[in-house]
């Protein structure tokens, strides 16, 4: 799960967010709650990123940026889920923030009160001391009560913003995954990607980027039919899923009949191993009659291998790694290539 931090980590994440978030022009909202939640949590790289980079440059975070940081690091989960969650957010912050006021309030009556109790026996007057006693010793009873509702109330939201950060997952997921496979959509892909070019790879490895693409699947849809094809493309997906072991490490259908893998501080060696899993488990499955068990076919799968480079964008990267993949085809398919 994206959030996985305790209940007593998230209540240091939220103070520390709402430090963070006193010190910038934009308005305390749940998206601008957000962005500083996952740059604190450490948890969303390319997001660490651009804010380290705002923060370097003294640049204050207005409505404007924290839009559209929002809407580049943060899953653009679909519009509709996101404004409920968001409206039940704000609900609950804004409760929150009239109990935290609500005992604000009931706090400076009390040091009014103990102000006045001070005063008094500072004149050794005897006759007004009785009085300010009592008042604050009714004072002390209010404050506890007071304090105790808004103990109650922040427990309460906060397993409100849980349940609501798991819908939010699961809306996320929803955006970023793809149904017939179940591993990263391209949406997914391009996010991954771009959060591979944020991170320097650490010493000794490189990130590398694998692009696969089945072979003359055209020919499976005209022969055995779409719902075949369709099949085919979920057990490729699942030989890729299970082939990528490193929590780091991601697959994704990158379009129709072509995934990839996205291979962070991985060497080339060790990516184009990875790739020659794929392809070797792709010519291994056997893909059968659901009753009979007759084999109906088999298919093979071609790749194409690229590493990073210091001066790469998404859009070089894969260029290359798609150069390399047209190579492979050319050379006779069933076969990974290096670019
Ligand atoms: P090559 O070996 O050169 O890759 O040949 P190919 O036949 O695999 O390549 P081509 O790009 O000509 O055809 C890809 C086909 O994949 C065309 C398209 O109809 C089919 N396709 C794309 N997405 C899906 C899908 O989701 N389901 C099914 N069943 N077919 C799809
Ligand atoms: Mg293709
Ligand atoms: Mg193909």
């Amino acid at each position: 799960m994206r959030y996985s931090e305790s209940k007593e980590k998230t209540a240091e994440l939220l103070r520390l967010a709402l430090g963070h978030m006193g010190r910038h022009a934009a308005a305390f909202n749940p998206v601008t709650f957000t962005l500083w939640y996952e740059y604190i949590a450490g948890i969303n790289p390319g997001l660490t990123t651009a804010l380290d980079r705002l923060i370097k440059n003294e640049s204050s975070l207005d409505d404007e940026a924290v839009i559209r940081l929002y809407k580049k690091h943060i899953a653009p989960a679909d519009e509709e889920t996101m404004n409920t969650i968001g409206g039940e957010m704000e609900r609950l912050m804004a409760s929150m923030a009239q109990s935290a006021s609500h005992t604000g309030d009931r706090a400076g009556t009390f040091g009014d009160q103990l102000t006045g109790l001070t005063t008094a026996l500072a004149s050794r007057d005897v006759e007004q001391l009785k009085p300010r006693l009592t008042e604050v010793l009714a004072g002390t009873a209010e404050m506890k009560s007071s304090v105790e509702a808004l103990r109650k109330q922040v427990t309460s939201s906060q397993e409100e913003i849980n349940r609501l950060r798991s819908d939010l997952e699961r809306a996320r997921d929803d955006a970023i995954l793809d149904p017939m496979t179940g591993i990263l959509n391209r949406r997914g892909f391009e996010k991954r990607i771009e959060s591979l070019l944020a991170q320097k790879p650490a010493d000794g490895t490189s990130h590398c980027l694998v692009m696969l693409d089945i072979d003359h699947f055209k020919s499976v849809n005209d022969t055995h039919g779409h719902l075949m094809g369709d099949r085919v493309i979920q057990a490729v997906g699942e030989i890729l899923r299970t082939s990528v072991t490193k929590a780091a490490h991601a697959a994704a259908r990158y379009g129709g009949e072509e995934f990839a893998l996205l291979l962070p501080d991985t060497s080339l060696d060790h990516s184009i191993h990875l790739a020659e899993t794929v392809r070797t488990r792709t010519k291994a499955m056997r893909i059968r009659h659901r009753t009979s068990q007759e084999v109906l076919l088999t298919i093979t799968i071609s790749g194409g291998v690229a590493e990073m480079k210091a001066d790469d964008d998404a859009a070089s990267l894969i260029a290359r790694a798609d150069a390399a993949l047209y190579q492979a085809k050319r050379d006779g398919r069933d076969r990974v290539t290096c670019a």
